[in-house]
């Protein structure tokens, strides 16, 4: 599909690249292997195993990488981020009150900081007019660095709906083809639709934005161009709908009641894993997790304020509630369906911590292997690129990271990021 990005495929030499470490995590197998190497030729891999055996087959002109005792992983795959914002504690209103010029040069910064975590696939789930078109445009031509990017150019939102303000309306079926249309005319990636209420003022999470007829038309007019569905789900109302119409993928999957309450349906759940759709539960987004981190590191070195305290309780009884709901729903087999997403962006979740929802995931029941996988190997299924990225395997784009200490037994190590590669070419 689309998503690999022209600079990196540009650069890349026939230049041939060995890469080792003392670890190795593949995003296949549950452990780490040791003392591997990696072979990259044309930015892709050659082959990958034990370094003895790699040796055999790197000419004696390869550059070789050695990174010690780091342990290495596909490069992480981010699904859900708003590029455009600056994810700085601001409100929509304020954040949109910024010019599209300002909002490209917050993209280029975000690309960079998520880079940099080791993250080297993501999803642009919406930004206003021709924002995030641009910025693909710019990281195709190499005038930025940042992760490979599909867009979806602007959310398709109904009058007056979540993220009107990116300037993607529809309302009916016949309007919903229209905007697939439009937007996969102008390079949209993916198709991404507003299926219910959001943070955006005059508007309700726990109602459903669309009837299952218009967001059918607009899965089949995608379908038609080879382009994948996302739908913005809070609403339990509006889940029902995505699983009906025949969405790919689901976003947030809150539970959500008209009321604004969580309350987790069983019969949902049921309906979501027999459908076979792929959910990002966006955890570090509903509970305002930077804000726990920060609070608790905090209270770990005695700096904390008795406000804070109460702060901090109260959002970590907040965050229970949204986490006891995921465990519920996992109950019903979605494991392998789970594609973290960071939103990164939007209110207070600034770009480089998609290390956020993999403690989140951890906490709600996924080893830490699970938890790596599934922004990897599954995460590129979910896209649609899994004949790319994801693994490290013979055949794939060799997008690397080495992270400090073995992710599949310490998920922190997933947030001390040592080097980052893309197509085989070192970024970080
Ligand atoms: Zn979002």
């Amino acid at each position: 599909m689309e998503g690999s990005s022209g600079a990196i495929g540009k650069n890349m030499s026939n230049q041939i690249v060995q890469i080792r470490a003392v670890q190795l995590v593949d995003g296949i197998s549950t452990s780490a292997k040791t003392d591997q190497a990696i072979l990259v030729t044309n930015g892709r891999i050659a082959a990958v195993g034990p370094q003895a055996e790699i040796a055999k087959q790197t000419p004696p002109d390869a550059q070789i990488v050695d990174l010690g005792d780091a342990c290495l992983a596909p490069g992480l795959i981010d699904g859900h981020t708003h590029l455009s914002l600056a994810g700085d504690g601001r409100d929509y209103v304020q954040m949109f009150s910024e010019t599209d010029e300002m909002m490209v040069l917050t993209g280029a910064m975000n690309l960079q900081r998520h880079l940099a975590a080791g993250i080297t696939t993501i999803r642009e789930h919406g930004a206003r007019n021709r924002v995030g078109f641009t910025l693909k445009e710019g990281l195709e031509r190499g005038y930025i660095p940042g992760p490979r990017t599909l867009v979806s150019g602007r959310p398709i939102t109904c009058t007056g709906g979540h993220f009107h303000m990116c300037n993607e309306t529809a309302d009916g079926e016949a309007e919903m083809r229209r905007s697939v249309r439009r937007l996969v005319h102008e390079g949209a990636d993916y198709i991404k639709i507003m299926a219910s209420g959001g943070g955006t003022v005059g508007t309700i999470p726990g109602r459903a934005s669309y009837s299952v007829a218009e967001l059918h038309a607009a899965v089949h007019e995608a379908h038609h161009f080879h382009r994948l569905t996302v739908a913005h789900c809070r609403a339990k109302e509006s889940m029902v709908r995505a699983v009906e119409a025949g969405i790919d993928l689901m976003e947030h999957a809150e539970f959500l009641d008209p009321d604004g309450e969580l309350r987790f349906d069983p019969k949902i759940a049921e309906m979501m894993a027999e459908s076979g759709i792929w959910i990002s539960p966006t955890l570090q987004a509903w509970t305002g997790y930077p804000r726990i981190v920060e609070l608790r590191a905090k209270r770990d070195s005695d700096t904390i304020s008795a406000d804070e305290i109460t702060e901090l309780q109260r959002l970590e009884a907040r965050a229970e509630v949204r986490l006891d709901v995921m465990r519920r729903m996992l109950d019903y087999g979605l494991h392998e369906r789970i594609v973290p997403g960071t939103d990164s962006g939007v209110g207070n979740l600034a770009f480089g911590h998609l290390d956020y929802d993999l403690q989140l995931l951890v906490q709600v029941g996924f080893t830490p292997a699970e938890a790596l996988i599934s922004a990897t190997r599954i995460s590129a299924e979910a896209i649609g690129m899994a004949g790319e990225i994801g693994t490290i395997a013979p055949g794939k784009i060799a997008d690397i990271v080495a992270f400090e200490g073995d992710p599949t037994n310490d998920i922190d190590a997933i947030s001390r990021v040592t080097a980052v590669f893309q197509a085989g070419q070192r970024v970080k």
